[in-house]
């Protein structure tokens, strides 16, 4: 691009939450409802061209133009599913891409977002975790994926809403992302934003325990927590970091979660993995467990196998005497139907293009040529 060289470089304004982005506009000698006016462009109107914002002055607009602008990632591929889920992938940087998906379903459409390129947190059933972490994203590359998901979409805040649900459940642990995931929900949250309820906005931890409570101070969203084992020995395996916060610390937690927040519940995502963690002994170990939290709710979610993993999906009738079981005992149990898994858009297959900076997407590829040598 053929763009004259500013100094300081120009500033993003999906970078800002509604206050930061008020801060902004007083520094630049604007007055703060002045920003407001903008962010419903930026977010109602989906628009990123200061020219197009009519009720601007035309000295503001030529103002915003020369100090800032309104960058959302770039979209460089997308796909559909058979059963209409839609996948983007989206450029970060030079060497990096994310994913994003989109999920409709009759009465909702639900947005899963990324917050980190790639994942530090390695656990081993998560195409993910295996492909390695690059770093954090920043508050407009998270809050990006939604506009540039609802641009694509048609999405009309308020009132024809195609995302009527964001999920923060695409790459990363939005917990080790604290400042720019919060700032991103807060927009989400926001009624000059995208306008979604609390419950409608939903943060999924694999488990960091301290940013637990400081997330329940910050801001109201909902809970999603990776449990997928029921005992420390099984989950230090499948999600390594129960080894720093094991389960009692977790659900301990969760209950200053619970008492805090009582109108939200939270959901305990439980990946069902054949002969490792869908035998009835787990589910009367998960049913023990939950007793704790009488009030939350259990999603089971069929293993999404990947190239290279170890482990298989669990066979159906297995899933579905695994929910029966907790079913019977009076917890809550929801089975999440796979989607998009044609187009590698199901749980835990998100991969993007990661310029890895571990060593864990070359073990990766290893066991790969090793699982294509023994199946040749
Ligand atoms: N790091 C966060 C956000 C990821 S959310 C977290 O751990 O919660 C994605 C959800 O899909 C998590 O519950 C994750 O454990 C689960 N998941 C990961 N890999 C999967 C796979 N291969 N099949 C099914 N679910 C998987």
């Amino acid at each position: 691009m053929n763009q004259v060289v500013v100094n300081p470089p120009k500033v993003n304004l999906l970078d800002f939450d509604r206050q930061g982005l008020r801060d902004f506009f007083t520094q630049i000698g604007e007055k703060p409802y002045r920003a407001e006016q903008v962010m419903k462009w930026i977010y109602h109107d989906l628009e990123d061209n200061f020219e197009n914002m009519t009720d601007v002055g035309k000295a503001l607009r030529a103002k915003l133009t020369e100090v800032c602008y309104i960058g959302a990632p770039k979209t460089l591929l997308d796909k559909a599913a058979t059963d209409g889920t839609h996948k983007w992938l989206l450029g970060m940087d030079s060497g990096n891409a994310i994913e994003t998906v989109y999920i409709p379903e009759p009465t909702r459409g639900t947005l899963c977002v990324s917050s980190q390129i790639g994942c530090a947190l390695n656990c081993s059933f998560c195409s993910t975790g295996a492909q390695g972490f690059n770093r954090n994203l920043s508050t407009a590359e998270i809050i990006g994926q939604v506009w540039v998901a609802a641009k694509y979409l048609g999405n009309i805040t308020h009132q024809n809403r195609r995302i009527t649900n964001v999920v923060m459940m695409g790459m990363g642990e939005p917990l080790a992302n604290f400042d720019n995931v919060v700032r991103a929900m807060r927009l989400m949250r926001d009624d000059l934003g995208f306008g979604l309820a609390a419950k409608r906005v939903t943060l999924s931890t694999a488990g960091m325990v301290p940013m637990l409570d400081q997330l329940s101070d910050a801001i109201d969203v909902s809970l999603a927590v990776s449990l997928h084992a029921a005992n420390d020995e099984l989950r230090t395996v499948l999600v390594p970091i129960n080894k720093r916060y094991p389960i009692a610390e977790l659900l301990a937690a969760c209950q200053r979660w619970v008492a805090r927040k009582p109108r939200t519940s939270i959901t305990f995502e439980y990946t069902l993995m054949k002969g490792v963690n869908d035998q009835p002994e787990h589910a009367r170990q998960l049913i023990k467990l939950m007793r704790k939290l009488p009030t939350c709710k259990v999603n089971l979610i069929p293993f999404n196998p990947f190239p290279g993993t170890r482990y298989e999906r669990s066979d159906a009738n297995d899933i579905r005497d695994f929910q029966t079981q907790l079913l019977n005992a009076g917890v809550l149990t929801m089975l999440r139907r796979t989607r998009g898994d044609d187009i590698d858009a199901a749980c835990g297959q998100l991969a993007g293009q990661i310029t890895d900076r571990t060593r864990r997407s070359a073990d990766l590829r290893k066991r790969q040529d090793e699982g294509a040598l023994h199946a040749s």
